[in-house]
């Protein structure tokens, strides 16, 4: 059953102040003598869509929606904007995968970015390559409204893909690029953001730009986990590498939080020695004693010990050049010396698209069994490795153990050295760090649990002196924001600064607009 997004009583509206260089954000009434005012929405119906996003927990109203046909439409609004007296907020917004509003423009304009997907603009993903005496390189040029699994499909065709991936492709481009983009290949190709050559952004002056490492390189590492601050993306273009046909995917069980750990971090880093003797994909997830499995041997083993941790591993091969004996013997090298359960071991054969496309059905299966409001209070954290016993003891045995909800839930390790520091993402500063994604659905009933659990997790790491980041981040005051980007703070703000002057862009992110 659909669930109303709309639940009344946990209606958030902002009240916009105190911006770098202005008070107020009013939606001029002569900005709809522009060119573009064909293609303005001020309906109920347009306004409310882009008012809620996926968490479902704030609305914010805009003044209007943009349905832009071009580029050109987005740059016309944000020059507009800029130009203005007092100028208005302008958020993008992709698929409103968000779950805190960071997507919501309060009395200003949401840039409805799948408008651009039109027949009349053509394909908006194209395959193409270049050619060095050393190499050819192939890339796909994607709009920045365009979904994942899209590009997938369209680089399919040519037997290549993209190398780095997020768990739900159902996000944007533009959407995913603004944070990171991880799942379970980010150790061995860095985020998404690590994998992009080239982009063009409309910035917070209006301009259009084209930038890359050697070109407005400012522009491009600002730009790239930049949540949607420094401009909107309307391409980018991703790094393509040969599709495999076909996917080996295992998961591995144990019931000591020490040797599943160590036998993550043996898995990534075996990755750093020798670069094809290692899997493709590597995530974990927690099955706690309140949790029910699909197999019943982990629900009795999770009763037992309280939490079942498994390691999910995939090996990418193509079935049509190698046998099987073939992949099983090299998978056979690859779990050498591990520690999981023995016997334990589940082994299934997909293809290289519905792996990449697992989370899919599953997320609609879920959906046609919620029921009411549906509201999804999410944490994802970054933890050093050098602190996730002190984590493990004090948030999954401790705080989620007792507390005693189920949740969905992620915990893999990240190689710092595959992610570019000139870019705005932040993440722990050690050279192996974890990623923890708590990923609730649940009822109005549940949200102050939910949210007061997330705040009991944060105000752990706080007085134990875990140095967490946030991932897709979330915080209600400025000085919040300023310890999150810790040492890239000032660079952040000479950005914002340097490329939206006027802080018209992202609003909802509130880092330079408060509440
Ligand atoms: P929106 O929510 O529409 O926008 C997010 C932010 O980016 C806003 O601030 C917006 O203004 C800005 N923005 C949007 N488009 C542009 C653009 N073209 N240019 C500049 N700024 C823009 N993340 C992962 O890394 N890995 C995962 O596996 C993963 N799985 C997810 C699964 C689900 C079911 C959900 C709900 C989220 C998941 N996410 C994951 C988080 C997701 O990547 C981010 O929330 C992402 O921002 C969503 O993309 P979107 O198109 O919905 O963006």
């Amino acid at each position: 059953k659909k669930s109303n997004p709309f639940p009344s009583f946990f209606i958030l509206i902002f009240v916009t102040s105190g911006l770098l260089s202005r008070t107020a954000s009013l939606f001029p009434s002569d900005l709809q003598s522009l060119y573009i005012d064909t293609r303005l929405r001020l309906d109920a119906k347009a306004k409310t869509s882009a008012s809620i996003d996926y968490g479902n927990i704030t609305q914010v109203i805009p003044a209007a929606v943009l349905y832009p046909e071009s580029q050109d439409d987005i740059a016309a609004l944000i020059t507009f904007s800029f130009e203005s007296p007092v100028p208005f907020l302008i958020a993008a917004k992709g698929m409103g995968h968000s779950v805190n509003g960071q997507a919501m423009a309060p009395d200003g304009v949401v840039v409805n970015m799948r408008s651009l997907n039109n027949e009349e603009n053509g394909s908006r993903i194209n395959v193409s390559r270049s050619t060095t005496s050393m190499a050819i390189n192939w890339y796909v040029d994607a709009g920045g409204e365009q979904l994942w699994i899209d590009v997938l499909r369209a680089t399919l065709e040519y037997g290549l893909a993209p190398r780095s991936w997020t768990d739900f492709l159902y996000l944007t481009v533009g959407g995913t690029l603004s944070n990171a983009g991880i799942s379970g290949q980010t150790f061995r190709y860095g985020p998404q953001i690590s994998n992009v050559y080239e982009l063009d952004v409309v910035t917070g002056k209006g301009e259009l730009v084209t930038c890359s490492k050697h070109t407005n390189s400012k522009l491009f590492y600002a730009v790239l986990g930049g949540l949607g601050q420094f401009g909107i993306i309307t391409r980018a273009r991703i790094a393509l590498e040969k599709a495999p046909s076909t996917v080996k995917w295992m998961s591995l069980y144990y019931v000591d939080f020490f040797a599943f750990t160590r036998d993550q971090e043996i898995l990534i880093s075996t990755h750093t020695s020798h670069e094809n003797k290692t899997f493709d994909y590597i995530e974990g997830t927690l099955v706690m004693q309140h949790d029910t499995s699909d197999d019943p041997r982990i629900t009795s083993l999770a009763k037992q010990y309280g939490i079942v941790y498994t390691i999910e591993v995939a090996k990418y091969y193509d079935d049509l050049t190698i046998n099987q004996d073939t992949v099983d013997e090299e998978l056979k090298l690859l779990l050498e010396g591990l520690s999981f359960i023995p016997g334990m071991i589940t082994t299934t054969d997909v293809s290289y698209l519905d792996f990449l496309n697992r989370v899919r059905s599953k997320a609609l299966k879920v959906q046609s069994q919620e029921q009411g409001d549906v509201l999804h209070p999410w944490l994802n954290l970054f933890i050093p490795k050098s602190r996730i016993f002190d984590f493990n003891s004090g948030v999954f045995k401790g705080i989620l153990l007792k507390q005693n909800k189920t949740a969905l839930n992620r915990f893999y390790p990240m190689n710092r050295n595959k992610w570019e520091g000139r870019m705005s993402s932040v993440i722990p500063d050690e050279d192996i760090f974890y990623h923890l994604a708590l990923l609730r659905s649940s009822g109005i009933h549940d949200l102050e649990f939910f949210q007061r659990q997330n705040r009991e997790i944060l105000e752990f790491c706080d007085k134990a002196g875990i140095e967490i980041k946030q991932y897709l981040p979330h915080h209600e005051s400025k000085a919040e924001w300023i310890k999150h980007f810790g040492p890239k703070w000032n660079t952040f703000k000479a950005r914002k600064a340097m490329f939206d002057p006027k802080a018209i862009l992202s609003p909802g992110q509130r880092i330079f607009n408060s509440l």
